[in-house]
């Protein structure tokens, strides 16, 4: 397809807050169609939702994101695009819980410092602690 030659309307999209004013390439089952970084930015696919640490919360989609993988098997691709102001926190982890999580993640058990890093799920322990544990163990099979 010519860039150049796309078909465009003009479309107004409700986001929750504002009237979004776009060019779309057409409806499709009522809803205006977008190609792939043509959509308003409040609007966002499921995944995108996800990424985000947001679920669609039951609003119903307000566009469609159409695009065609640069393979020339794959087929078209159709994403449903939800309002980012309609959006909810996921259930099982809220903003500050997934803080709360990732700063236990980052947490030595042995020395209770919070780490710029993940500490190992296996050990729990910063990498000094680990380092000093294995210097003990190294002196003490000497
Ligand atoms: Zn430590």
């Amino acid at each position: 397809m010519n860039p150049r030659n796309r078909r465009q309307e003009i479309t107004r999209v409700f986001d929750g807050r504002t009237h979004q004013v776009a060019l779309c390439r057409g409806y499709r089952d009522g809803l205006p169609v977008f190609g792939w970084n043509e959509a308003p930015a409040t609007l966002l696919t499921r995944s995108q939702l996800r990424a985000a640490g947001l679920r669609p919360n039951g609003q119903d989609p307000l566009a469609l994101l159409i695009f065609r993988h640069r393979k020339p098997y794959a087929r078209e691709t159709v994403a449903e695009l939800f309002s980012v102001e309609l959006a909810a926190p996921k259930r099982t982890a809220a903003p500050g819980q997934m803080d709360h999580a990732m700063e236990a993640r980052r947490t030595c058990c042995v020395c209770s410092c919070v780490q710029d890093y993940c500490v190992p799920t296996s050990t729990r322990e910063c990498w000094t602690c680990f380092d000093d544990e294995q210097a003990d163990r190294i002196e003490a099979a000497a």
